[in-house]
């Protein structure tokens, strides 16, 4: 079917979460006509703004629901779900989807070595063999899944923080995203010091890799290039100072991990005698553009330099918590008027790309961090995790208005699990009762990506069955390798 230029989703609830009309605005029977990759109107619907459109659009008209088009405005169906914006990701790992469950109950730099770094090796050791069993390279496989997962769960922007081997990767990433319909801000990973020596680059081989990757793919669609260097620990102040350099002469983000591990802090700490935050301070990376992730360990200075630089911070619960890394001051950094967005991290450290799981997390610690006090409440974890990481990446998307890119989900409202949903608790029971399988539909930059639960830009089955074999084999040539002790602070 071709795709039409306009699309109407009607639905029992709808959240804008449009800063005009109130971020807290709940509507009941909503909805949203796009036109193109842009929201054209979202409100209250009435019959007769069905039959304005109805005249309006004619055959440029799909109805999100319906078979065929409705021959009156009242025909309209009403969904049973909320609408809402899709989930934007501020930080993420496309690469690590295989390895869910690999080295779990171990904390961060353990589970680096023997899961991240032991597939990443895995793929770039065995390319040729996998590429002809698949068809298709084993990074493009990864790289695909991850964009399964996220349409799964609703997000249709991310910031993939391309880390290790995968630097050398960018094409199948971007190929990936343009296939899946998404959009991407890939954060180029890179390190000079304490790691893997495989994957250590110099600042020239630095910079001419994000020159090269921005000319090749700095105008392709949905798609923008960024400097990322991994950690504090793993890049040097000459690199990060050169790759601050490029992201402001080319106008972009800065985006890098930074205090997760408490030991690897301390670590750090004793070996370069300031923190990691004070150390980007001294070599002017900290600004309105830098966006770190975890920021877990801090000190009061720490605090004080992030308020002042106007930094941006990504809160990870899931991978926090089960990486056993602890959790950042949450509510002393918002007090503070620090930018705090929810993510879920990569799919090997949080298990899945669950944004609603993510929210609930980060909410439900910080109530019984602070029992007594109303933390965290649901109403601002999910601008957490919509409103506030798209102003973060500069994004426009986030909301549903007119003029914002047509990126929204329905979650069905048909669950047991969110019966009885009212417009009293919508926003409560998408926090505290979903599970976040309910996204029936997920509309991103106006095209359907998942269409009543089935996925139209990418093989579901393929990618299981594909990932699935990919995952044992891993497991074979884990099972037959030596231990890699190449991380940070277990560099020997
Ligand atoms: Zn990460």
């Amino acid at each position: 079917m071709k795709d039409k230029k306009f699309k109407l989703i009607r639905s029992r609830l709808l959240l804008p979460l449009d800063e005009k009309i109130g971020l807290e605005t709940r509507i009941e029977d909503g909805y949203v006509l796009t036109e193109g990759s842009l929201v054209k109107e979202a409100g209250a619907f009435k019959s007769e703004i069905g039959e304005r459109i109805l005249q309006e659009c004619g055959n440029e008209l799909e109805v999100i629901g319906a078979e065929g088009l409705p021959s009156a405005g009242k025909d309209i169906p009403c969904l049973d779900g909320v609408v809402l914006p899709g989930f934007v990701k501020a930080h993420g790992h496309d690469h690590e989807s295989p390895i869910i469950g690999i080295a779990k109950d171990e904390p961060l730099t353990d589970w680096l070595d023997h899961a991240v770094n032991v597939f990443s090796g895995f793929l770039n050791e065995n390319a040729k063999e996998l590429e002809e069993r698949f068809g298709v390279s084993a990074n493009t496989l990864t790289y695909s899944k991850a964009k399964l997962d996220d349409i799964y769960y609703g997000i249709t922007s991310a910031l993939t923080h391309h880390c290790n081997f995968n630097k050398y990767h960018l094409t199948e990433l971007v190929e990936a995203n343009g296939r899946a319909g998404t959009k991407i801000i890939i954060a180029i990973g890179g390190q000079d010091r304490n790691y893997d020596p495989r994957i250590l680059d110099t600042v020239s081989a630095a910079v001419g890799r994000l020159d090269d990757c921005a000319a090749e793919f700095g105008d392709r669609e949905r798609t923008w290039i960024i400097p990322g260097p991994d950690q504090v620990f793993s890049n040097s102040a000459e690199m990060i100072q050169a790759l601050k350099e490029w992201a402001n002469r080319n106008g972009t983000l800065f985006h890098m991990h930074s205090s997760e591990e408490p030991n690897t802090t301390a670590w750090f700490y004793s070996e370069y005698l300031c923190s990691p935050v004070e150390y980007l301070h001294r070599v002017n990376a900290l600004d309105g553009n830098t966006i770190l992730a975890h920021q877990v360990n801090n000190t009061p200075i720490d605090l004080a330099i992030l308020k002042e630089t106007g930094t941006n911070l990504v809160h990870n619960p899931l991978a926090n918590t089960i990486l056993g890394s602890g959790m950042p001051p949450l509510i002393e950094m918002m007090e503070l008027g620090i930018p705090v967005a929810i993510s879920t991290d990569g799919s090997g450290s949080a298990d899945s790309q669950n944004m609603l799981a993510a929210a609930r997390l980060a909410s439900q610690y910080q109530k019984a961090f602070h029992p007594g006090r109303p933390a965290a409440p649901g109403q601002q974890v999910l601008e957490m995790v919509t409103v506030v990481p798209a102003k973060m990446l500069k994004l426009n998307t986030g909301s549903l208005a007119e003029g914002k890119d047509a990126d929204l989900i329905l979650v069905d409202l048909g669950r047991p699990n969110l019966t009885p949903t009212r417009v009293d608790n919508v926003v409560e029971n998408l926090i505290w009762a979903s599970d976040g399988s309910e996204v029936r539909w997920v509309i991103a930059n106006g095209e359907v990506l998942k269409d009543d639960y089935r996925f139209l830009t990418l093989d579901e089955a393929k990618i299981k069955r594909d990932v699935q074999k990919l995952s044992e084999l891993l497991i074979e040539y884990r099972s037959s390798r030596e231990e890699i002790k190449a991380t940070g602070v277990r560099k020997e």
